[in-house]
């Protein structure tokens, strides 16, 4: 699934390997395709409405589900994108009442509501290794509750997150991540995506860490996504404050 602008991920970490000579393969997987768990480093599933969500489920929750929840356990990185990570909990209700099988990556369930939370994310990170303000952009109307086999990627300064209530946004299992954040989410955000390419290369190699990039525009993107939130006045102090 791939819904607003999700694929810039791919193409973010692709080229940030590139620029450090990384070499790296990128294979589609679509409805009926084998996954082999011991082939890739790091997976990938955007967003897609709950129609697009309800095409996938049953293949998602057969042996694609096995095979992924295997290569998470041996180590392998994901990011998964708001219905891409719906699915990849214990469950998806929809607001239709569609009951929609997930994999059980994630120790999460969503239930569809009947307002959407959209709008401009800003998000204290929780994740190791990636402190600051992640930026992004959500459109859902799923509610996601966090069971206590995984945490939170972070706090939401401004926004809804996992489900307007408990402060949440996000959550991490081993090397595998769920989070609501459209926009696309890696191009503004050069340290998380930078956190996935360690965790991938690490699978298969040792690494103590990356050669730095020259993040100018990267960062020009995440302040100018920041000062769209910042024009919202109820938000600028809370922004301040983290
Ligand atoms: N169907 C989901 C919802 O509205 C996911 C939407 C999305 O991926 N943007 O909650």
């Amino acid at each position: 699934m791939n819904i607003y602008g999700d694929r810039g991920n791919i193409i973010t970490l692709l080229q940030r390997c590139r620029w450090r000579g990384f070499g790296v393969r990128v294979t589609p997987v679509s409805i009926g395709d084998g996954l082999d768990p011991g082939e890739h480093d790091f997976y990938f599933i955007g967003g897609g409405q709950d129609r697009e969500q309800i095409l996938v489920c049953d293949d998602l929750s057969r042996e694609k589900g096995d095979a992924l929840r295997e290569a998470i356990e041996e180590g392998a990185a994901l990011l998964s994108i708001c219905g891409g990570y719906q699915l990849l909990g214990n469950h998806f209700l929809t607001y239709t009442g569609e009951d929609l099988p997930g994999i059980g990556l994630f120790d999460v369930r969503t239930v569809g509501g009947d307002t959407r939370f959209i709008g401009n994310v800003a998000v204290a990170s929780e994740l190791a290794g990636v402190d600051g303000v992640l930026v992004g952009f959500e459109n859902h109307s799923g509610r996601t509750q966090l069971g206590s086999g995984c945490r939170p990627l972070g706090r939401v300064i401004k926004g809804y997150g996992n489900n307007g209530e408990d402060g949440w946004e996000g959550c991490v299992y081993r090397n595998a991540v769920g989070t609501y954040l459209h926009g696309s989410l890696l191009p503004k955000n050069p340290r998380l995506a930078d956190w996935f390419i360690l965790r991938a290369l690490r699978r298969r190699h040792e690494l103590a860490g990356l050669a730095p990039l020259d993040d100018s525009l990267e960062e020009e993107a995440h302040r100018a996504a920041l000062d769209l939130i910042m024009r919202e006045k109820r938000w600028r102090r809370r922004l301040r404050r983290s």
